[in-house]
């Protein structure tokens, strides 16, 4: 059918990177296969026998043309990966079972495979070794494969051999999933779940790339090849639009593009308030290749390094030496401005998949960031190396993540002390003078604020964390988006609190969570006495230009404002209201 004649289909999600593209659609996972189990009548066993042997044959050679690719592209090593997969395809014990079970229990071939594979997988995951313990998602992968045939659905995508860009649409994209994408071949991204602050959304802004999550059914209702446009800004998915649709959506194109001249005008412009106060305007990155998207969008350093992603998007850990060539590169190109390398956050929805860690039950309350560190000194020293080898480098500074309370801080830095003697000894430079600064994202620190405050020289304050802990609203969780809110009294507190305790004691408070790069939220932030914002890069010039309308004063009205008011809508009303008074053009443009 083509996509006139389908008709056109709105779905409406949470709109989470700015932005509109249009183009094909790309479906990564099918949500769940349906099985149904049908009862056969006894002529019938034969035909099922024949489609389930025809079904191994063809999955046996699409796992060896993707093989043959992989081993083409990138070597023996990573072709091997599916040598499991083609082993158990191959597994007679598993071929006759499921033969057996059609021929004597008479029930479709789907069904009687279905059964058969997910007994064996769970038995593999059962068994108390890691390496028959990941036979058992091979086994996962290969049952969908598998059915994937019997079922006639498209078979899975191979990220790495998309040809064409398309906008991608999955029940979820995982961060690992969305690190590995060629970011050329991406237009736009639409998820089924997921909130504004999950790290697939982040990713997305990073990139620049439109970004739609939490569609619910997206991924199961769209259909591959399928021509849709994806409005970044609204939170919609057209799918099929009609003429007139692709009509306005050019018109809502071209006034954002007049807006982003605007914006470029004040790339090199600082960030100062019409009454002179200045703000500290940087930028969050994830590796190397951001560097040149920190520059073009007129930001001062790097607010937040989140470091993880060298470490999610490669299939081993980073040496010292690896990391210590990106850390230096960044902070050698961005220099005299700071650049702020936050210690490795592994955990919550961030995996390396080669860690292999155990499946928590509460990740986001597990064992994460500086906790997981702490616990892998080893590791964690090999970043610490890096980082401090980089800051002769640059203007580096150096931010722990997730610290909860002092203990912490002082196992950290005993760690960062250790390892400035070690180099010192080997006559490696660094700078002595290095900043030390905190994430404050947990209740607990922003509680203690003047314990830390005293023995740090900055915080940042991680409000996408802050919000979920406070708030108790998992922040990738669409269900409780509703509860997610940044103008709850209770966070507003927290971050009062901690910016007076850290001016208190001589030293500046940040944001870096995704609140500093909302240009509703930022006059609020600054009014509560925020001296710098770190946001994603394309988002850094509708900051700048807000902040360069605004008067320190009127963000300090509404912060006292927003202090003594006890509703967090009324609160994000009277943030609307003021950015849109000094900002209208950012806001002139929604459909
Ligand atoms: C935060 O929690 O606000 C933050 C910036 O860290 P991350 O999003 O990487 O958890
Ligand atoms: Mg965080």
């Amino acid at each position: 059918m083509s996509a006139q004649t389908k008709g056109e289909k709105l779905f409406r999600g949470i709109a989470v990177s700015a932005g509109i593209c249009r183009g094909k659609i790309l479906v990564l996972d099918r949500a769940q296969h349906v099985i149904v189990k049908r009862q056969l009548a006894e002529a019938e066993t034969a035909v099922e026998v024949g489609r389930f042997e025809k079904a191994l044959v063809q999955t046996r050679q699409q796992i060896s043309e993707v093989q043959r690719k992989l081993i083409e592209n990138m070597g023996t090593k990573e072709g091997d990966i599916f040598e499991a997969h083609l082993l158990m395809l191959e597994d007679r014990m598993l071929v006759d079972e499921v033969i057996r079970t059609i021929q004597e229990q008479k029930v479709n071939a789907e069904s009687a495979f279905h059964a058969v594979s997910e007994r064996y997988a769970a038995a593999l995951a059962a068994v108390d070794d890691e390496y028959l313990r990941e036979r058992a998602n091979d086994m996962r992968d290969l049952t969908s494969r598998v059915l994937d045939n019997l079922l006639q659905v498209r078979s899975q995508v191979d990220l790495r051999k998309i040809t064409e860009p398309c906008i991608l649409v999955g029940h979820d994209l995982s961060p690992s999933m969305t690190a590995q994408l060629d970011k050329k071949m991406v237009l736009g991204f639409a998820t089924d779940i997921g909130g504004k602050t999950s790290h697939t959304a982040i990713i997305a802004r990073s990139l620049g790339i439109p970004a739609v999550v939490g569609l619910k059914t997206a991924s199961e209702e769209f259909e591959t090849g399928d021509y849709a446009l994806l409005d970044g800004y609204n939170g919609t998915v057209v799918v099929n639009p009609t003429d007139q649709t692709l009509f306005e959506y050019g018109q809502l194109s071209r006034i954002k593009a007049s807006l982003e001249e605007k914006l470029q005008e004040i790339q090199k412009q600082p960030a100062v308030t019409l009454d002179g106060k200045f703000i500290h305007l940087s930028a969050n990155i994830e590796d190397q290749n951001d560097i040149e998207a920190v520059i073009a969008n007129g930001a001062e350093g790097v607010g937040l390094f989140r470091t993880e992603f060298l470490f999610i998007s490669r299939d081993s850990l980073p040496t010292e030496e690896d990391q210590y060539k990106v850390y230096r590169q960044v902070a050698a190109a961005l220099k005299p401005h700071p650049v702020i390398i936050r210690t490795l956050d592994l955990g919550g929805d961030k995996f390396a998949s080669h860690l292999q860690l155990a499946q928590e039950m509460n990740p986001f309350l597990g064992w994460r960031a500086i906790r997981f560190c702490l616990a892998q000194p080893e590791l964690f020293r090999t970043q610490l190396r890096a980082i401090l080898r980089a800051s002769a480098e640059g203007n580096v500074k150096l931010m722990y993540p997730m610290i909860s309370g002092l203990d912490e801080l002082n196992q950290a830095n005993a760690l960062v002390e250790a390892c400035k003697a070690e180099l010192r000894a080997e006559k490696i430079p660094f700078d002595e003078k290095l900043d030390i600064g905190a994430m404050v994202e947990i209740p607990s620190a922003a509680l203690i604020a003047e314990t830390l405050a005293k023995r740090l020289k900055f915080f940042s304050i991680g409000s996408n964390d802050l919000i979920q802990y406070t708030l108790a609203a998992d922040r990738t969780n669409e269900k409780v988006s509703h509860l997610y809110e940044p103008t709850h009294p209770a966070i507003l507190r927290l971050i009062k609190m901690t910016v007076e305790a850290a001016h208190q004691h001589g030293i500046w408070t940040g944001v870096c969570g995704e609140i500093a790069g909302d240009p509703v939220l930022a006059p609020l932030l600054i009014g509560l006495g925020v001296d710098e914002l770190s946001a994603a890069p394309p988002v850094v010039p509708q900051v700048k230009y807000i902040v360069r309308r605004l008067k320190i004063t009127e963000a300090q009205e509404l912060a006292a404002f927003a202090l003594q008011c006890e509703s967090p809508s009324e609160i994000y009303a009277r943030c609307q209201k003021l950015a849109r008074d000094t900002a209208p053009s950012l806001f002139d443009s929604k459909t």
